[in-house]
C-alpha cells in the first residue's frame, strides 16, 4: 500500500498532526479549505499552504488512492461509480438524484460478512475495512465529477448504505462522519446523512451516547425471528428483542426519529399476515420509527427471491398504515443499469474471474 490519504484526517487529527511537526494551526485551517471547499485534486495544488506545510503533508500523505474503473448513467441521473483501490479491490459509490438534492451513498468495507441472504455484496465476504480516507474519497471523487460539470452542483445528503456493515468498521465511519459534516469543510448536515445497519446492538447503543447527531437506520426485514434468521444470518446472534432493546436505549437516549428498513420478497416476508406482525412490533415505538419499504430488486446470483406484485406492496402499506405506523416505500434508482447494492461489483468480479 502506498502513502494515507489525507482526507482519513479530521480538522482535530490534521490539526495536532501538523502541530506536532512544528506548523501553526491556522495552516491546517488553510490545507483544510484547500481540501473541501477549494477541493484540489492532488496536494500539490494546495496553493495557499506554506511551502513547508505542504512538503510536510507531501511526505506522508497523497489525496488520491483510487482509480476510477467504471462509471454507469441511469436515465433518472443516477451515477454508479466502480472504484478500483490501491491493492486491487473494487468498491461501488452511487449518486442518486433525489427531489431534495443530490445524494451519495457510500461503501465502508470490502465485502460484507453478515451474509443477508438477498444481497450481492454480502456474498463476497469481507477482505477489509475501508480507511476512513477512502470512504471520504468516494465522496469526494463524486463532487469532483459534479464540479466537472460545471453546473456548481453539491452533494448534500450522505446515506452509509453501500457494501458492507457500517457498523463493523465503527471507528473510520465515525471519522468520515466526522471529516464530511465539519462546517469548515464540506459542512453536510448531520441530519443530512444516514447510517445503516443490519443491527449490531452494542454498536447501535455506543452511537446514540456519540456526539455524532446523524441519522439512523436498521435492516429489520423481517418481523419475527424465525424468518429473520433465515433472511438474515446476524439474528442468530442478535435475535430482534436484543435489537430492540438496543433501538429503545437509542429513541430514549436520542430522541431523534429513526428508519426501520423493509425489504419485500414475494411470497417470503410480504404477506398482510407479516406487515400486522410488524405492525405490533413498531407500536411501542412508533412516534419516532419510520417504516420503509424497499421493493426487492432482483439479482442473478439470488434466484430464490422475487419482486414482490404491485398489489402485495400496496397491500402491506396499507395494512401498516391502518395499525397507524408511518410507512413509505422507497424509490427506485438506476433501473436501467446495475441498480442493487453490489450488483455491479459482483458481474465485474465474475467478468474478471
Ligand atoms: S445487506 Fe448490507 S449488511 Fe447485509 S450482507 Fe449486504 S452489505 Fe452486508
Amino acid at each position: 500500500m502506498g502513502k494515507p490519504s489525507l482526507y482519513g484526517l479530521t480538522l482535530e487529527q490534521l490539526t495536532a498532526w501538523l502541530e506536532e511537526r512544528g506548523h501553526r494551526k491556522f495552516w491546517a485551517g488553510k490545507a483544510w479549505e484547500q481540501l473541501y471547499r477549494t477541493r484540489v485534486r492532488a496536494l500539490g495544488e494546495m496553493s495557499e499552504v506554506r511551502a513547508d506545510c505542504l512538503a510536510t503533508l507531501e511526505e506522508h500523505f497523497t489525496l488520491t488512492t483510487m482509480s476510477e474503473h467504471t462509471r454507469q448513467e441511469a436515465q433518472d441521473g443516477t451515477v454508479k461509480f466502480l472504484f478500483r483501490l490501491q491493492d486491487g479491490n473494487l468498491i461501488e459509490t452511487v449518486l442518486m438524484r433525489q427531489k431534495f438534492g443530490l445524494s451519495v451513498c457510500v461503501t465502508t468495507q470490502v465485502g460484507c460478512n453478515i451474509g443477508c441472504s438477498f444481497c450481492a455484496s454480502g456474498l463476497l465476504a469481507k477482505s477489509r475495512d475501508l480507511s476512513s480516507g477512502e470512504i471520504v474519497e468516494q465522496l469526494m471523487r463524486v463532487q469532483h465529477y459534479l464540479d466537472d460539470a460545471g453546473q456548481g452542483e453539491r452533494v448534500s445528503h450522505i446515506v452509509v448504505m453501500g457494501i458492507g456493515e457500517p457498523f463493523d468498521n465503527y471507528t473510520n465511519v465515525s471519522d468520515f462522519i466526522r471529516v464530511v459534516k465539519d462546517h469548515k469543510g464540506l459542512a453536510i448536515g448531520a441530519r443530512r446523512i444516514t447510517v445503516s445497519t443490519s443491527g449490531l446492538a452494542g454498536k447501535i447503543r455506543e452511537f446514540a451516547d456519540s456526539d455524532l447527531g446523524v441519522n439512523l437506520a436498521v435492516s429489520l426485514h423481517a418481523p419475527n425471528n424465525e424468518l429473520r434468521t433465515r433472511i438474515m444470518k446476524i439474528n442468530k446472534a442478535i435475535p430482534i428483542e436484543k435489537l430492540m432493546e438496543s433501538i429503545d436505549y437509542y429513541l430514549a437516549v436520542t430522541r431523534r426519529r429513526m428508519t426501520m428498513e423493509y425489504i419485500l420478497l414475494r411470497d417470503v416476508n410480504d404477506g398482510v399476515e407479516h406487515a400486522l406482525e410488524l405492525a405490533e412490533l413498531m407500536k411501542p415505538r412508533r412516534q419516532l420509527v419510520n417504516v420503509n419499504l424497499i421493493p426487492y430488486n432482483p439479482v442473478d446470483e439470488h434466484g430464490q427471491y422475487q419482486r414482490s406484485s404491485p398489489e402485495s406492496i400496496t397491500a402491506f402499506y396499507d395494512a401498516l398504515k391502518k395499525q397507524g405506523i408511518s410507512v413509505s416505500v422507497r424509490m427506485e434508482h438506476g433501473a436501467d443499469i446495475d441498480a442493487a447494492c453490489g450488483q455491479l461489483r459482483s458481474k465485474q468480479i465474475k467478468a474478471a474471474r
